[in-house]
């Protein structure tokens, strides 16, 4: 479990906060093991559920890191602030302001919001996706692929009704006896002590289970195009979208 407190789910808007550094912790990672903060605090995204972690500096008297990613141990559960290569990191008790890229977050926010609008328009179950700066794509266990030029008008037609997009809380029992609001078979819904965090988009547009962030309403997206659809494997269609001019 985490000790950090997560700024971005109660406001995805921030772009930075006060903290203080918690503990140095070390990640066992493909590359080699890699050290970093643990804060009490942040505003930065922990990368998960097919989203990137964010990137950003850490400001304190006298010095400053930029972080290029925040990891979760898989073991301790900690939220690692990973500082570019060589960074010297403040002592445990540090304060500091931890700031976000918030360009490339509100570019996440938006395509991870558009994901939920694609989940809306086609029927069937998603068994992965993931969202970067410049484009995001779900998997969905799909045999015959929606028309690509189709898809791109409704997407755009729910971003320009600019529906707003709301969090809540549901408890665990709740999702139990509600199991068909899981729309991704991949990735479990985050369970905390709160509950499970919901996102519901317009009256009926999407609800389901999710901790990524999200825009406020679905015009801030902006138009998107539908660029491939790629067949992977047998049952896998991958839907790819992108900013339309971008
Ligand atoms: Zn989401």
């Amino acid at each position: 479990m985490t000790a950090t407190v997560a700024v971005f789910r109660e406001d995805p808007y921030a772009p930075e906060c006060a903290a203080t550094v918690l503990a140095h912790a070390t990640l066992e990672t493909p590359k080699g093991p890699l050290t970093g903060l643990v804060l009490d605090r942040t505003v930065f995204y922990v990368e998960g559920g097919g989203q990137p972690g964010d990137s950003g500096v850490l400001v304190w008297q006298g010095g400053s890191t930029a972080v290029v990613t925040v990891l979760k141990d898989r073991g301790t559960g900690d939220w690692v602030h990973v500082p570019e290569d060589g960074a010297a990191l403040p002592p445990v008790g540090t304060a500091l302001t931890c700031r976000i890229d918030w360009d490339r977050r509100h570019r996440h926010m938006r395509l991870h919001t558009c994901l939920h609008l694609l989940c809306s328009l086609v029927d069937a179950p998603v068994t992965g996706g993931s969202v970067s700066a410049e484009k995001a794509r779900l998997d969905f266990d799909l045999d015959t692929a929606p028309d690509k030029d189709e898809l791109t008008a409704k997407l755009n037609a729910l971003i320009a009704a600019d529906h707003p997009v709301t969090a809540s809380w549901i408890s665990g029992e709740e999702l139990q006896a509600n199991p068909d609001i899981v729309r991704t078979m991949s990735v479990k819904p985050p369970v905390t002590p709160e509950g499970v965090r919901v996102i519901r988009i317009g009256d009926a547009v999407d609800f389901q289970p999710c901790g990524g962030t999200h825009v406020r309403a679905t015009g801030e997206i902006g138009p998107v195009r539908v660029v491939k659809m790629e067949k992977k494997g047998k049952l896998n269609r991958r839907i790819i979208v992108e900013f339309a001019g971008a």
